[in-house]
């Protein structure tokens, strides 16, 4: 999906390995020894990662964020250990972070787990806590470590997630998969006389039948509806003559997430739609085509503004070209304007210029590229000309 106001791979092969057959624990034990190392470079004395994507990536743990405090404590000297609440640790122990050899300790009910946390940091100790992490825990552990510095510790994640393996890969490659089975049938459900939100039930189910196990979105954006970058469902109903925005994404079993924009009419849509789409087109195409390592993202991200601005759309392309895509939807890289970060193989991001008429209508063209050594591998591939369904 757009992104409007937030801030080594390697080629397919048939020995590749599949993101299930994963060993969870080769990988992510090289996973904690550099996000230990990049945590000292950072002059910091601990991470403190609490459930999401960043202790997904780190441990293989994918556990629910609740109150009870579950967080991996990684210190920059020594070793590091999985915090859990009593009643978790069977979980915690089946889990891939305990094939990692890490330590699980386990509080309960009655003890203070920051203050075990605590225990054992050093005096006034600084600590990057995952950018995710709830108010109430971030607090707590100000208290339980006085004098110390806390800060973000996204800065330091995001260098290693942002950087994917050829598994991570496969596992996005495998996700674009998925959600391009689901815009090859959108022909099933999108027609004149039925509403957003009945198409969109239709395209949710379908997105777990095609390869997820988890909806995370769906924009059905029809007629002025599509004028509105992050519009979702509504009851409008569909009208013949009616451009449609299509905008899904999942997460699959594997915990990669997909994202694909595509944009459908029914019926021949205004003369004026066709023209704002063909200028779309040809800047999304040159986006895709412009990847290659080096390149900024904010020379990505003029790549298609330029194309977009000649043809008198400039003000109507509202948001960024894209953001990073792996185990959440939105992380680094973002390709945006003031961003001199230059891209390098094993990044995935979306390409989606997008334009939009309030009231009108919008249009947005979205894959998911990773970039590779050669240049851009696409990993949605259905067709991106104006797919037009019967009226
Ligand atoms: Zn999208
Ligand atoms: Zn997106």
């Amino acid at each position: 999906m757009p992104d409007p106001d937030r801030t080594s791979t390697s080629a397919p092969s048939a020995s590749a390995p599949s993101a299930s057959a994963l060993s969870a624990s080769t990988l992510s034990a090289d996973r904690l020894r550099q996000a230990r190392d990049l945590t000292a470079q950072a002059g910091l004395d601990a991470l403190l990662v609490s459930p999401g994507a960043d202790l997904q990536y780190l441990t293989g743990y994918h556990a629910a964020p609740l109150e009870r405090l579950t967080c991996l404590v990684l210190p920059a000297l020594g070793e590091p250990f999985l915090l859990v609440p009593a009643l978790e640790e069977p979980v915690a122990q089946a889990s891939p972070a305990a094939g990692l050899g890490l330590e699980i300790v386990s509080w309960q009910e009655t003890q203070d787990p920051y203050a075990i946390a605590a225990e054992r940091l050093p005096a006034r100790a600084g600590v990057g806590v995952d950018n995710r992490m709830w108010a109430e825990k971030v607090i707590a552990f100000q208290a339980a470590l006085p004098g110390g510095r806390q800060t973000l510790a996204g800065p330091v994640l995001s260098e290693l997630r942002m950087r994917k393996s050829p598994a991570e890969i496969a596992a996005l490659r495998a996700a674009g998969a998925a959600i391009d089975r689901v815009h090859a049938r959108m022909a099933e459900w999108l027609r004149v006389g039925r509403t957003e939100r009945e198409v969109g039930r239709d395209i949710a189910a379908a997105i777990i039948a095609e390869g997820h196990v988890k909806v995370d979105f769906v924009i059905v954006g029809s007629g002025p509806n599509g004028a509105s970058p992050h519009h979702e469902l509504s009851d409008r109903v569909l009208e013949a003559g009616d451009p449609v925005v299509v905008d899904i994404g999942g997460t699959t079993a594997a915990g990669y997430c997909s994202d694909s924009t595509r944009c459908y009419a029914l019926g021949e849509p205004p003369a004026e739609f066709r023209r704002l789409y063909e200028v779309l087109l040809r800047a999304q195409r040159a986006q895709t085509e412009a990847v290659r390592p080096g390149i900024t993202a904010e020379e990505l991200d003029a790549v298609g503004r330029e194309i977009i601005t000649e043809a008198g759309f400039g003000p109507r392309f509202l948001h960024r070209t894209g953001h990073g895509i792996g185990l959440e939807t939105h992380e680094e890289p973002y390709i945006v304007a003031g961003s001199a970060r230059p891209l390098e193989p094993g990044m995935a991001f979306s390409v989606e210029p997008g334009i939009y008429l309030a009231g009108r209508y919008g249009a947005r063209i979205e894959d998911i590229v990773v970039c590779t050594p050669e240049g851009g591998e696409r990993l949605n591939l259905t067709e991106r000309e104006l797919t037009v369904l019967p009226g």
